[in-house]
């Protein structure tokens, strides 16, 4: 069975849940090799292994976290007419479409974008126009380059040996032009990250005010959830930008994502729609967004989230 080359998305390291997600999809359609970037291949490995890797390239020099993402795509190109992999699953993430897209241009490859599932013959599957529409796409010249939405895959543990095989491989003077001057930690506290949150609780202008937004951090807390906003939350300045869903800001697909007083226009559904179970608070019973909802209460989330955080307390303490 070919490989297919799987790019690690790691902090030191910790394996991101995208990588064992990317690890889960690759295992059915080849022999899942991962591409591991800088340093912490030998800290990370027990979990790629855990998720079926077979073997793990690792390019350890500083080049990868030091200068963007350029050095990335040139190594995967390199590895590429090296192992002729049957396919690259990158996770599409921010910096994970600007890696797949520069490698598909390196390689004269097809590239394959928010990619939510994959089937026989790498038929991926993409939600389009905010989501109104299903596509299936393959690609049909070089190496498909596949780049997964975070979170539209269930990982399941299957093992491998997961292999370190050291590569190696000089960067290139031009793919250093745009060196990493410095890093700051975000502020995030003990909640999940929005993107690999399996539960989501959002609030929106629907709040009414930035200190209502405590109601939706307690019924996130209750429930180990990170919380999201809407645009118009983000815009009023009641919760940071960081924490919006939606076209122009995360997407998540969570397995519960519950929207509080937010209406459910396309803008936001573009970045949440996917998620496996969607359940929604509105006192509006015709606001759009319970078009999506699973479960639906009509009321008013000043009346609905508190009776909820303290059944949920309840059922915790049960
Ligand atoms: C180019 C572009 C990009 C955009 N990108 C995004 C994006 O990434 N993410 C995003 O979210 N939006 C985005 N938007 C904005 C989007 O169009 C909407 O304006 C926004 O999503 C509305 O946010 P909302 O649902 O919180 O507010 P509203 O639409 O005002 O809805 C508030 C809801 O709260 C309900 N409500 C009010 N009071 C209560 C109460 N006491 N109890 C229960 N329910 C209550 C109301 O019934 C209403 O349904 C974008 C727009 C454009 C043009």
């Amino acid at each position: 069975m070919a490989e297919i080359l799987v790019l690690a998305e790691h902090s030191g390291e910790s394996v991101k849940k995208v990588t064992c997600e990317l690890l889960t999809l690759a295992r059915a359609y080849g022999e899942p090799a991962v591409v591991w970037t800088g340093a912490g291949a030998e800290g990370g490995r027990a979990r790629l292994a855990e998720f079926g890797a077979t073997k793990v390239y690792v390019a350890d020099g500083g080049d990868y976290d030091d200068y963007v993402v350029a050095p990335k795509a040139e190594l995967l190109a390199h590895l590429v007419a090296e192992k002729s992999p049957a396919a690259v699953l990158i996770a599409a993430t921010s910096e994970g479409r600007e890696v797949a897209g520069r490698l598909a241009v390196k390689t004269g490859s097809g590239i394959l974008t928010d990619v939510t599932g994959l089937s026989e013959g790498l038929i991926g599957e993409q939600s389009i126009f905010g989501g109104a529409i299903t596509v299936q796409s393959r690609v049909r010249a070089g190496t498909p380059i596949v780049a997964v939405r975070p979170n539209a895959v269930t990982p399941e543990p299957a093992s491998g040996a997961a292999e370190l095989e050291p590569v190696s491989f000089s960067v290139s003077d031009a793919a250093k032009n745009t060196r990493v001057t410095g890093r700051v930690v975000a502020e995030r506290g003990e909640r999940p990250d929005l993107t690999e949150a399996s539960i989501v609780v959002s609030g929106g202008r629907g709040l009414g005010s930035g200190e209502h937004f405590a109601l939706i951090e307690q019924l996130a807390d209750s429930l180990g959830a990170a919380v999201g906003a809407s645009r118009a939350a983000t815009d009023a300045g009641w919760y940071p930008h960081q924490f919006q869903v939606g076209q122009t800001g995360k997407t998540v697909s969570p397995q519960l994502y519950l929207a509080v007083g937010i209406s459910g226009a396309i803008q936001h559904r573009a970045g949440m729609q996917t998620s496996k179970t969607i359940m929604v608070i509105n006192k509006d019973p015709e606001a759009p967004i319970f078009e999506l909802a699973d479960f639906g209460v009509v009321g008013d989330l000043f009346k609905v989230v508190p009776q909820l955080v303290e059944e949920i307390a309840k059922r915790s303490e049960s």
